[in-house]
């Protein structure tokens, strides 16, 4: 079966045509601007690509756009869109309303909209408005929700709580629910694989770092605690959010800047992490490049990025009660020896040992294992998939 992944965005929709028979992928693209001047799809399969530059005042004029360059004669690779067996959409959060991925139906659609958007709202609109358009052209197609939160659903109330009073967890859903795990869940059962253990058998941090980062603690294949929480902006200090702070910090400050709530969270979010700190980029290359510069600033927010991150690490091995092994993954955590080495420091005493050279080798692609030889805890490296998961979930349901 062929299955079409979708990840969309407001203004922006990624899509990859996976054929589950290989795993391989087939084609894929995205599009950008949608709804503004500018639209543009960059489309690739059989090697080559394509770039659509056309107005797409609408998702469903973007999928069908996209159906175009799947089935065109030089980039496409089907011959009709009933080929496409299903469709997997991603979608952040899910709340309590979905423990797993799932089927999509009108009650599960009405669910979506109605329950979960407040949740995320950047973000669940954009996909509740990739899914209508993928039914609207495809109609007959079955769709598959994958959340982002279902892989820690399993965490429990002792990890997921925060310490408020219980009837207002109840009213409102207050609590944690993680992001990213697509991700956590791919890299674990690879590190499992890997090791060539059951995921049953082992104790896994991974920690997820790219322009928003997340770690998570995977006990015997299950999520059991993550540093993203109600929302993506707790845990680590990111790209430019400011991770855990102290809500009384918060009002503080906008009173200070004379903000309000709103705009508080869109400040936490856009204006800091390392890009605040260092006033120079969120992106990790350019941190680098200043701090080798001398640029203290740079400097001090690559080490808190470290050290907050080790001390994810330090938290989950307790949670666990042991750790045998360390993934790093996405753009960060694949590509970032220094931040690596600057989270295994200090940990020998939990049986981590890096292999210097291992550490600092080529991004290969592939999975290194970057500890000594004799480290007790494992450390590897680990490319994510997200869209292979989906595509493996929408599978199972279909
Ligand atoms: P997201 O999916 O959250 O947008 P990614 O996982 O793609 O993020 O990570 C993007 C970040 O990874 C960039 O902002 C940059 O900080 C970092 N990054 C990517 N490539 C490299 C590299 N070669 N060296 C150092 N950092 C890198």
């Amino acid at each position: 079966m062929k299955i079409l992944v979708v990840n969309a965005g407001s203004s922006s929709l990624k899509y990859q045509l996976i054929d589950m028979e290989t795993e391989g992928v087939l084609a894929k693209g995205n599009v950008e601007r949608i709804g503004i001047k500018g639209s543009v799809l960059k489309a690739k399969g059989n090697g080559k690509e394509k770039v659509y530059e056309q107005d797409m005042p609408s998702h469903k004029i973007a999928i069908e756009l996209v159906l175009k360059a799947l089935t065109d004669e030089e980039v496409g690779v089907i011959s009709s869109m009933t080929e496409i067996g299903a469709v997997g959409h991603r979608v952040v959060a899910s709340g309590e309303y979905f423990k797993a991925p799932t089927l999509v139906t009108p009650e599960v659609i009405k669910t979506l909209e109605e329950k979960t958007f407040e949740l995320a709202p950047l973000h669940n609109p954009a996909a509740a408005t990739g899914l209508r358009a993928c039914m609207d052209v495809m109609p007959g197609t079955p769709m598959v929700l994958v959340f982002d939160s279902s892989f820690h659903q399993t965490m429990p109330e002792k990890a997921y709580m925060f310490g408020i009073k219980y009837e207002d967890y109840k009213a409102y859903g207050v609590r944690k629910y993680g992001a990213h795990g697509t991700s956590h869940k791919f890299v674990s059962q690879e590190a499992a694989k890997y090791m060539g253990k059951k995921p049953e058998d082992l104790k896994i941090v991974t920690c997820h770092l790219g322009n928003g980062s997340s770690i998570s603690a995977v006990d015997g294949g299950k999520c059991v605690d993550t540093s993203m929480s109600f929302t993506p902006l707790d845990g680590v200090l990111m790209g430019t959010r400011s991770g855990c702070i102290d809500a009384s910090a918060v009002e503080f400050l906008a009173r200070k800047k004379g903000l309000n709530a709103a705009d508080m969270v869109t400040y936490l979010n856009k204006e800091c992490g390392v890009a605040g700190i260092s006033g120079v980029s969120s992106d990790f290359r350019d941190l680098i490049a200043g701090a080798e510069q001398g640029n203290t600033r740079c400097q001090l927010a690559l080490d808190m990025f470290a050290y907050q991150t080790k001390k994810f690490v330090g938290s989950y091995a307790a949670a666990m009660g042991g750790l045998d092994c360390i993934v790093f993954t996405a753009g960060i955590g694949e590509n970032t020896p220094i931040i690596r080495a600057g989270v295994c420091e200090g940990l020998e005493f939990l049986g981590v040992k890096l292999d210097k050279k291992s550490n600092e080798g080529k991004n290969t692609g592939a999975i290194r294992e970057i500890s000594a030889k004799g480290s007790k805890v494992k450390v590897l490296v680990i490319p994510t998939n997200e869209e292979l998961v989906i595509a493996r979930e929408t599978l199972a349901l279909v």
